[in-house]
């Protein structure tokens, strides 16, 4: 099957997202509903349980709540939320994503220990057992899952066995890697796992969702240190209204999202949308070290997300001049973020497939004005 995007939109956004989305669903936004009519209700609660349904089989035991605003509110929705004043969180990063749940902590004033292992290496459980170990007064860890600074992977897995050895609430930022790679929220003892509607379920921009063990949400009635963004609160109307939100929500975001959610169900589910971007990231990361440009972290560590490339090292390389040539040629790429070495970034999710990235390498090799 070669698929490739449908061409109403001016170029391809291989960027960490908001990602191209499908026709279907943008089109699923040409109408409008009312917040609290049954017909949009409906449609938010079966968007909940669809998405329990797609981090874990344990249903019975878990939840979703949908918060307004981008990825971060929802981070920080969680953040300042769930850790009781009395509470420590441990934050485990290695990169901006990492360090911005620390600022998030900070601002709310959340006592707060952090282990940074640097831009260049994953979160190493064995470090986080022995912190915890030795400290006993921590009561919460976050962890990104995958790193959309560099692109790394972090292993949610023997992290998460540490946090739970100890007892502890694990919080996971899977904003990247949620609906785009297999993971059970029980298998893997997470808490809170929070992502966004524009990432790998391929929504559009506006919301993000928090998906909860019920017990432990539980626990956060009057923690929260906001009023807009109290995940309890916001949890316990959508639940006892049957899917209201408690302020104004984003209803056409969330009937695309909706759309969404049926097309990666026709796509054969997280499983096969896992293949596709696993194959695309491959085709990119090959193909652009055939055309001479190294990719910045070892295969390992190499989410199937985003992917971070060295500038050539000659000075005829420009970073802008490469974008400006992609953007005419009918691809968006997206600048690096690390501060140790200069790098860019191409993303391969989104409404994106393999002959699409074929189509990109042919691109670059036409405009490489560096060699
Ligand atoms: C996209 C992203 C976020 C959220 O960013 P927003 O710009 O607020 O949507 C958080 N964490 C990671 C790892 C991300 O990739």
């Amino acid at each position: 099957m070669t698929q490739t995007t449908t061409t109403d939109n001016p170029y391809l956004l291989l960027t960490p997202g908001p990602l191209s989305t499908s026709r279907t669903v943008r089109e699923a936004m040409m109408r409008d509903w009312c917040t609290w009519d049954r017909d949009y209700n409906e449609l938010v609660q079966s968007t909940r349980q669809k998405l329990v349904g797609l981090a874990t089989t344990q249903t019975d035991d878990y939840t979703s709540v949908l918060m307004q605003g981008s990825g971060s509110f929802c981070v920080e929705a969680v953040i300042s939320s769930v850790i009781p004043k009395a509470g420590k969180l441990l934050v485990l990063t290695n990169g901006a994503y990492g360090d911005r749940i620390v600022q998030m902590a900070q601002v709310h004033g959340i006592h707060t220990t952090v282990i940074d292992f640097g831009e260049l290496a994953q979160v190493e459980a064995r470090a986080v057992e022995q912190t915890l170990a030795a400290d006993g007064a921590i009561t919460h860890v976050a962890v990104v899952h995958s790193e959309t600074t560099t692109g790394m992977l972090n292993p949610i897995a023997e992290i998460g066995a540490a946090v739970k050895k100890y007892g502890k609430v694990y919080i996971l930022d899977a904003m990247s890697s949620f609906g785009g790679i297999p993971l059970d929220v029980a298998e893997l003892s997470i808490d809170f796992l929070i992502s966004s509607a524009n990432k790998c379920i391929q929504g559009v921009p506006g919301f993000g969702f928090v998906i909860a063990k019920t017990s432990e949400l539980h626990k956060c009635a009057g923690v929260a240190r906001t009023l807009s963004l109290d995940l309890y609160d916001q949890w316990k109307t959508m639940e006892e209204q049957n899917g209201k939100w408690r302020y104004t929500s984003p209803t056409h975001v969330v009937r695309a999202f909706y759309q969404a959610l049926l097309e990666l169900e026709q796509e054969g589910g997280v499983a096969k949308r896992y293949e596709r971007y696993k194959q695309n990231q491959a085709i990119l990361s090959e193909g652009m070290e055939r055309l001479g440009l190294r990719v910045l972290l070892p295969k390992e560590s190499q989410s199937p997300f985003i992917t971070s490339f060295y500038y050539p090292e000659v000075e005829s390389f420009s970073f802008a001049e490469l974008y400006e040539r992609l953007k005419q040629a009918g691809f968006v790429i997206y600048p690096g973020k690390i501060s140790q070495a200069n790098t860019f970034r191409i993303g391969n999710i989104g409404e994106v497939y393999p002959a699409d990235m074929e189509r990109l390498l042919t691109a670059v090799e036409a405009n490489r004005f560096w060699l």
